[in-house]
């Protein structure tokens, strides 16, 4: 099987990890040949109710047996959308109560950018530095990492960049600016939290200029953070929601959740404004819906704070710089991208599966699922913690 990945699979780095993965339950990823992972990153934000949790088999099954794919997206009443893009509209509880279902995160980025540029009548787009937003043209134009791009343009026109966390940037936001699109916490860059009111202060700049803001929650949403949407922890609300990962509940699915009077535009002049064959497919929606209602059922999101305490108290290390993050989303800080490197290798080698960062190479990623029990919790620092101290005494 390696053998033919090797051959005939597009690969997008030199040295995949290249495990092969025979079924996941729960906290666990299995081999084939008998190893065992503790996944300690669920796909990077995908997996937050746990690998095969038997609800959203269940909803995907069910769903499958009914219909797969009636009709292109937005023209027919499908039960699991209507009921999932209601759920999410009553969750968020606020002025976004228009929900466009798409494939992917990347795609949330693109239909986000193309209606905030009708609404507005503008052309200008403003990011972060360190940002990601997704891979296709438009998201990788916002995208803030420059040795991305090497290669891939002309990008989008009319696109600039701030410093997140930097207030003193937030001239840049101009009666010319569409929009601003910004992460809520910053994933990709190594798990950067917003500081002083920060967000706050973006979403006055744009009030002030007329600029929409466009929140990135792809990686944060669904209880990652402690919150079911991390906005919620800093008291404001953004006029776009992207949503990715784990809305589909390890199926392809992402959202751009607006206003009603911004969603509007792509109705009419001309109608069809984005249209999407397999967004929102109804057996994504049926999953996604299904790990949702067991993050809500069984009280993941309170449970969050003893959890992230246990993370906070037990990672400690000469060797670990920074531990920064809050909830489940963690980022581990080391000096170099060779020791980290070497930390993810030992890890991997003990059972216990991390990944980096694309726009930080001194850092491994903690996301587990959030089902995740506190007893599992303190065997991932050990396995964690016996890996820092194997590279580190090696020194
Ligand atoms: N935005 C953020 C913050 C992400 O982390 C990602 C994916 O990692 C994306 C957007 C793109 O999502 P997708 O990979 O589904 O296109």
């Amino acid at each position: 099987m390696k053998d033919l990945f090797d051959r005939y699979l597009a690969h997008t780095s030199e040295e995949p990890i290249g495990m092969e993965i025979e079924r996941g339950e729960g906290i666990y990823l299995y081999s084939p040949d008998g190893k065992k992972w503790l996944d300690f990153i669920s796909g990077i934000c995908v997996m937050n109710v746990g690998h095969n949790a038997p609800e959203v088999v269940k909803a995907i099954q069910r769903q499958a047996a009914l219909y797969l794919h009636p009709m292109v997206y937005g023209e027919a009443v499908m039960a699991p959308q209507v009921n999932y893009g209601a759920k999410i509209i009553e969750l968020l509880n606020n002025r976004l109560r228009r929900i466009y279902f798409t494939n992917s995160g990347a795609e949330a980025t693109e239909g986000a950018l193309k209606i905030a540029k009708k609404y507005t009548g503008r052309g200008e787009l403003v990011s972060c530095y360190n940002a990601y937003h997704g891979s296709t043209h438009g998201a990788l134009s916002v995208g803030g990492n420059p040795k991305k791009k090497v290669g891939y343009g002309p990008l989008l026109p009319g696109v600039s960049h701030i410093r997140f966390n930097h207030p003193e940037d937030l001239s840049q936001i101009t009666e010319n600016t569409a929009a601003v699109i910004i992460e809520t916490i910053q994933g990709t860059a190594g798990i950067i939290l917003p500081r002083d009111n920060y967000l706050k202060k973006v979403r006055q700049r744009c009030d002030e200029t007329g600029a929409l803001m466009i929140l990135d929650e792809i990686q944060t949403g669904f209880g990652r953070t402690g919150y079911m949407f991390a906005f919620q922890a800093f008291d404001f609300e953004p006029d776009i929601l992207l949503l990715a990962k784990s809305l589909g509940g390890g199926l392809p699915l992402g959202a751009f959740v607006a206003r009603e009077e911004i969603m509007a535009v792509i109705q009419k002049n001309p109608m069809f404004g984005h249209i999407t064959t397999f967004g929102g497919n109804p057996v994504s929606c049926a999953a996604g819906l299904a790990s949702l209602t067991k993050i809500l059922d069984d009280e993941l999101v309170a449970k969050m704070p003893a959890k992230a305490a246990i993370l906070r108290q037990r990672l400690q290390h000469p060797a670990i710089q920074e531990l920064r993050g809050m909830g489940l989303l963690f980022g581990l800080i080391f000096d170099s991208f060779e020791f980290a490197e070497a930390v993810r290798k030992v890890a991997f080698d003990k059972g216990l599966l991390t990944l980096g960062f694309i726009n930080i190479d001194n850092g491994l990623r903690i996301s587990p699922p959030l089902t995740i029990t506190e007893e599992e919790l303190h065997t991932a620092c050990d396995l964690m913690l016996a890996s820092v101290e194997e590279v580190w005494s090696g020194n």
